[in-house]
């Protein structure tokens, strides 16, 4: 079984800055570090370093072999992202002495997938495999009715909240994963919860499954001591992917999420951050 994740890849570029820049001003930053992010990129890694086999599909710049080395080093399969024209999606974060961010997002080559690059990629799905995806790419509505004609499982995140592609990619969802903001954003545009499985996490309040017509399932979080939360709730999705992947019921898989969510945010940053498989076993034995 695999996990097809047509997932965003984005470079973090992060300067320490005596204040936000103003305009006309030309200010040295103190401090840079560059990290790997994209809710897919996190989430890719998430799974993988969980134990599944993930094809990663998205696009990134011709120049950028960086983003696609570290992706292998977690075990991601990179073979499906494409090499464009286009620059790869980054986000340049100014954050002041406060702590306070200041983002410039530069989507870039995450919204130059086409349908015919995830169609050449899922032609080699079968239908016990999972299509994972978010809001950040293009591509979605034709991958998740191309996924869901052929019985794969289609986990979807609907972040950043926007209605399209979210309305046309829900009826296609088997699994819907989101934390309490956008889940409330839902409830507001919709009236409600879709009808397909829905999980809402909620931070150090744990998370909750929501399946029609049975019971829900709810998993407090662990009590660990929080030092970053970025990815929290990507790492919590790529580990559901993996665990439903490897065949485990609702209940195992929500408390290896759950542990997993609770080992990375006792870590600095977001995809460096995820837990391996072996951390996971013993934070749970
Ligand atoms: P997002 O990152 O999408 O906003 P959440 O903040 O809801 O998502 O976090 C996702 C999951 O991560 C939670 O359901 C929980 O299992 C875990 N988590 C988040 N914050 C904490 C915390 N402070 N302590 C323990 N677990 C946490």
């Amino acid at each position: 079984m695999a996990i097809y994740s047509l997932g965003s890849i984005n470079i973090d570029h992060i300067y320490r800055v005596p204040h936000h820049t103003q305009p006309g001003e030309t200010l040295a930053a103190t401090d840079y570090t560059r990290g790997l992010g994209g809710k897919g990129a996190n989430q890719s890694v998430a799974a993988a370093m969980a134990g599944a086999k993930v094809f990663h599909i998205g696009a990134i710049g011709r120049d950028d072999a960086w983003t696609l080395d570290l992706l292998r080093d977690y075990g991601v399969d990179t073979a499906n992202i494409q090499q464009i024209k286009t620059a790869t999606g980054h986000a340049i974060i100014q954050v002041d002495p406060s702590g306070e961010n200041a983002i410039t997002l530069y989507p870039g080559a995450n919204r130059q997938i086409s349908d015919a690059q995830v169609a050449r990629v899922l032609a080699n799905a079968r239908p016990d495999d999972t299509l994972l995806l978010q809001n950040e790419t293009s591509a979605q509505f034709a991958s998740v009715r191309l996924a869901a004609d052929m019985g794969l499982r289609v986990l979807y995140s609907p972040a950043p909240f926007e209605l399209t592609p979210l309305q046309d990619v829900i009826p296609f969802t088997t699994l819907l994963a989101m934390n309490e903001g956008e889940a409330a954003q839902m409830i507001s545009t919709f009236g409600g919860l879709p009808d397909c499985d829905v999980i809402i996490t909620k931070g150090a309040q744990g998370a909750e499954w929501h399946r029609l017509n049975a019971q829900t399932l709810t998993i407090p979080a662990f009590d660990v001591h929080a030092v970053d939360t970025t990815g929290a709730g990507d790492c919590f999705a790529g580990t559901i992917a993996a665990a439903l992947d490897a065949g485990m019921d609702r209940e195992q898989a929500l408390t290896r999420a759950a542990a997993a969510a609770a080992i990375q945010v006792t870590r600095h940053g977001a995809a460096s951050a995820m837990p391996s498989r072996a951390d996971v076993d013993e934070f749970l034995a």
